[in-house]
């Protein structure tokens, strides 16, 4: 049976062993099934004869690469635990992660070599630093070698220890594979543990829902730390035999002339990267026309991302929503969707329950449909805890009806016909003289001010309404009189008086993690920003 990560690639190697498997030509390596399959196996011997054993915790802090793809799944191979960070995460976050996963091995490149150095003094289960050498900008060209640090071993020289013959470890499906930490949006990140039999499942549901097949051609440019581009791209590409072709990270100008010279037929990007690609799309000349299947998620695509990609790609693209919890894939919107459901997050994933209940409350506290709640899934793919949060754990995991339900802590309703539309974050609701007010539909007006570049609506505690709608915000020009956003605001239909914000924060930049997200939970918190313009 196929139950784990590392049986998913050792039936492609065996069903498909000349196809082509992993193209990374930042290296110029191109695998076939059977050869990457070889290198896996090398890797996890050469990680075996390091100590690895069955458990430990081997983390990445690596853009993206054919060296985090080979640790995946020789820790899979291993038993090990994946755990991969974010690259662009500072020292003081590294270390977090890295102490809290208890990591024994840490791999890592150049670009990160200086928050990995930083963290490291703190770090007592770390036995062994790998360094991936290469340019040191993660933009740069060629193969410029940089200094080994004192304190790693080459990867490379290490891969070369190990043997292509399997491990002889025995992993099974209940197994844990990863420790997949949380974007951290609303806190501090949380370290989802994922069993193996979760991420086969997800994998085939994703297969199931995205019709991709053996003759794909995918293109990995979102980073791959991150499991929707890992668990919803690459993993399905390599179990169902597809190719996957990796970027070290996202060009929208190398990302279309990939497409015409690999003949690329999928490919993943956030809307805001789609976006990049219809900027730049105008003046190159090149053929995209082998680009079956657009892949999006994060956020929804905004009309006008979606006009143009339909125009310029692909008239198909598959939305997934959802979260690291559940693998991440909570439901779909498939192509024959996208416009008659625009603005919508789409059905179920295969396999998926998804419910909305009033805020917090139990499971069976299903509000009408139309009406918006906290969205909760009981799936195939749900974590089995957050490591090291029994607290976090017991306030999302809870049983009811013989099931385990996720509380997402996300606001969204369900239209007439089921579909989901994502709202909010439950966290970022405002409630204000007993009216709920959703930030997303303010920011939204007030993105649409020409002036505006970024903004973020915020509750601020008041006595008399028990909070009061602000509003931080980014002006290209530098300061828009807060009159002229309240103008703007009053104006437009969708906003009624009460969700108005009272109060204009000018800032230079909102605070973000570092995948993009704005951590309002930041403003929340800041004191220091006392002085905006009252309306
Ligand atoms: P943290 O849990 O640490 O605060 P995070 O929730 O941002 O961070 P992720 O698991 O990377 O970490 O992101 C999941 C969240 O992203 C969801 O809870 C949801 O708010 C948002 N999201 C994901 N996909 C979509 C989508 N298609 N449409 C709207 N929002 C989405
Ligand atoms: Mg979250």
């Amino acid at each position: 049976m196929v139950t784990t990560i590392g049986d998913t690639l050792e039936q492609s190697a065996d069903k498909y062993p000349d196809r082509a498997a992993v193209v990374y030509p930042r290296r110029g390596q191109r695998w076939t099934f059977a050869e990457f399959d070889a290198e896996v196996n090398r890797l996890a011997d050469a990680l075996a004869d390091l100590g690895v054993e069955r458990g430990d915790r081997v983390s990445t802090v690596l853009y993206n690469g054919s060296e985090l793809v080979l640790t995946v799944y020789a820790c899979a191979k291993l038993g090990a635990v994946f755990n991969p960070l974010n690259y662009r995460l500072p020292a003081g976050e590294v270390e977090f992660i890295l102490g809290d996963a208890e990591s024994s091995v840490v791999v890592f490149e150049a670009a990160t070599r200086e928050a990995v150095a930083g963290a490291r003094p703190d770090l007592e289960t770390v036995e062994e630093y790998l360094y991936v050498d290469g340019p040191a900008a993660p933009t740069g060209e060629g193969s410029e070698t940089t200094d080994l640090p004192e304190f790693a071993d080459d990867f490379y020289d290490v891969l070369a220890t190990g043997s292509t013959d399997p491990p002889s470890a025995t992993v099974s499906e209940d197994d844990v594979y990863a420790f997949i930490y949380t974007s951290g949006t609303t806190g501090r990140p949380k370290g989802v543990v994922h069993e193996h039999r979760d991420m086969v499942e997800h994998s085939l549901i994703c297969l199931a829902e995205s019709g991709i097949d053996k003759n794909a051609v995918g293109l990995s440019v979102l980073p791959l730390y991150h499991c929707a581009e890992l668990h919803a791209n690459l993993f399905p590409r390599v179990q169902v035999g597809a190719t996957s072709i990796i970027h070290h990270e996202f060009d929208p100008v190398a990302t279309l002339r990939a497409i015409e010279e690999y003949g690329v037929t999928q490919l993943f990007c956030a809307p805001t990267a789609w976006n990049a690609l219809l900027q730049v799309v105008p003046d190159l000349d090149v053929d995209v026309s082998s680009l079956e299947i657009g892949f999006y998620g994060a956020a929804p695509m905004p009309r006008r991302v979606l006009d143009g990609c339909m125009e310029h790609f692909t008239e198909d693209y598959l939305q997934a929503y959802g979260m690291t919890e559940i693998g991440p894939c909570g439901t779909f919107q498939h192509p024959d969707e996208q416009l008659s459901k625009q603005g919508s997050a789409g059905l179920p994933a295969l396999g998926h329950d998804m419910r909305i209940v009033r805020p917090n409350r139990a499971p069976d506290e299903v509000v009408e449909r139309g009406e918006v709640g906290e969205i909760l899934f009981s799936g195939p793919c749900t974590m089995r805890e957050y490591w090291n949060r029994p607290d976090a754990t017991a306030e999302s995991l809870r049983e009811a009806e013989g099931k385990t339900w996720y509380y997402t802590g996300d606001l969204g309703y369900r239209d007439e016909d089921g579909y989901l539309f994502v709202v909010d974050r439950k966290d970022d609701m405002i409630l204000s003289g007993g009216e709920n007010i959703y930030p997303t539909e303010v920011e939204d007006v007030l993105f649409s001010h020409d002036d505006v570049v970024e903004a973020a609506v915020v509750g601020e505690p008041d006595e008399e309404w028990g909070e009061r709608v602000v509003a931080y915000v980014v002006t290209a020009s530098g300061g828009e009189p807060a009159e002229a956003l309240d103008a703007h605001v009053r104006a437009s239909d969708g906003v009624a008086d009460f969700k108005r914000p009272r109060t204009y924060y000018f800032v230079d930049e909102l605070p973000k993690n570092p995948s993009g997200k704005v951590q309002k939970f930041r403003l929340r918190d800041d004191e220091a920003a006392a002085s905006g313009e009252t309306v």
